[in-house]
């Protein structure tokens, strides 16, 4: 392979990655047109669509543009087309992929790495059917693979059990934490204001929204307001989304692959997913020299995204080493490199929240990623920015606050 500045950077060089937005004070003087608050995917994706459309826009971050405990600070996310029945996160994703593509071809380090996807089932089950009429309804190139196809492609992984597969090879991996610094990076070089700031809460009260009061006790005034904080969107409007958005807790564990086996690798191995009967395991190639990601996808308990213990429990690494081991044999024994616990932002089905207050007429809630929010991120931020602008009259039903439950049900996968 020919070495560029780029895949030599990209093969862990210590490069600096030089996209983290210089943190500041809000400008005391400046009419603004909107604030967002809350510097992950969906607000900086917000921010920068909004920008785009021409409004003058602040973004305010407690902490920072993709920071250790906001559930987009984590090392990579899957992108990915399959969705069953719920097409309308195929296409979001679809046409998020473009824009993840195009912002990693603008920047120094890959923000993408199109290694492919690789879900397998041990049957033939109505979601692979589903995924399957969608695809080939929006003509994306997804292939069915059966067991002894997957086996030839895949020989690293041990599909006993295993009968069907589905194959996006556009698809992949995309570095989370890097793009969500890179897009505010970029937000700012194209003018756009960020400060790090923490916004009071709660939010309380009922009509326009004129200001908002900062930790510091200054305050920030706009026209309207877009409330992009993840799982911390209960704690600013504990009213309202206490009990409609449940942050979970999740470990994911990254484990050395054997020195000199480039099996492991995102050319060789796509980011995958086993259906396992329902009880999900999902994982990642060693991109970067990082390691080999493994994660039960199963809902945690829940945690306080400011409280919570963030130790990996004893009990989940055995879970995901035993996981491991059984579908990757040659994985078998391999020291784990790194651990980390995050936080899924649950709606009660998995549907997103993108709606505006029901009392505060300029104030929209951005939200509830539910475990698989990233890769839509540029999606949610057109939608968003479209419905704050006007240029979209309505919020799509599944993405209201009028169909946010209260009793966890999950039924997006
Ligand atoms: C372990 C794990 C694995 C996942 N895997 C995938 C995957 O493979 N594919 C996928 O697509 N998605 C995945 N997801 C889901 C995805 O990461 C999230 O849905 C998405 O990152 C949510 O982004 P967000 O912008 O809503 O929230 P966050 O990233 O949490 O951002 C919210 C921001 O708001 C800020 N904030 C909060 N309160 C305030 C305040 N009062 N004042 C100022 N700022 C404030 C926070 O500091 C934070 O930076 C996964 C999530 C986890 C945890």
């Amino acid at each position: 392979m020919a070495v560029t500045r780029r895949t030599a950077l990209a093969g862990g060089a210590a490069a600096a990655v030089a996209t983290t937005a210089r943190p500041a004070r809000p400008r005391a003087s400046g009419a603004r047109d909107v604030v967002v608050v809350g510097a992950g995917v969906f607000g900086a994706w917000t921010a920068r669509r909004l920008q785009q459309a021409g409004r003058r826009v602040l973004l305010i971050d407690a902490w920072a543009p993709g920071h250790a405990r906001a559930s987009s600070g984590g090392e990579s996310r899957l992108t990915r087309g399959s969705y069953g029945a719920d097409e309308v996160y195929t296409r979001m994703a679809w046409e998020s992929l473009a824009d993840w593509r195009a912002l990693s071809a603008r920047s120094e380090l890959p923000l993408f790495h199109r290694a492919g996807i690789l879900f397998f089932f041990p049957q033939m089950e109505d979601y692979v059917a589903k995924s399957v009429e969608v695809h080939r309804r929006l003509k994306l190139p997804t292939q069915v693979l059966d067991r002894a196809a997957m086996a030839r492609r895949f020989p690293q992984i041990d599909f006993d059990g295993v009968e069907i597969g589905l194959h996006e090879p556009e698809f992949g991996a995309l570095m989370a934490r890097r793009a969500v610094q890179t897009l505010v990076a970029e937000f700012v070089a194209a003018g756009g204001e960020y400060a790090q700031a923490q916004v009071a809460p709660p939010i309380a009260g009922s009509g326009p929204l004129r200001t908002i009061a900062l930790a510091s006790g200054e305050t920030v005034a706009a026209s309207r307001f877009v409330f992009a904080c993840g799982p911390w969107l209960p704690k600013l409007f504990p009213d309202l989304l206490g009990r409609r958005i449940f942050p979970t807790r999740q470990e994911v564990f990254f484990f050395a692959p054997p020195p000199g086996d480039a099996r492991f690798g995102p050319g060789r191995l796509p980011g995958w997913a086993d259906f396992n009967q329902g009880d999900i395991f999902y994982g990642f190639p060693d991109l970067e020299g990082r390691g080999f990601k493994v994660a039960h996808d199963a809902h945690g308990p829940p945690i306080d995204p400011d409280a919570g213990d963030r130790s990996p429990s004893p009990a989940a690494l055995a879970e995901a080493r035993a996981y491991m081991e059984r579908r990757f044999p040659a994985m078998h024994g391999r020291p784990l490199s790194e651990a980390r616990v995050c936080q899924y932002e649950n709606s009660a089905n998995g549907d997103f929240l993108i709606d505006f207050h029901p009392e505060r007429p300029n104030v929209l809630l951005v939200g509830a990623g539910s475990g698989h929010g990233f890769k839509h991120g540029p999606a949610v931020g057109r939608y968003a920015a479209e419905l704050l602008t006007g240029v979209r009259r309505a919020a799509e039903p599944r993405f209201s606050l009028a169909t946010k439950g209260e009793v966890q049900n999950r039924a997006v996968h």
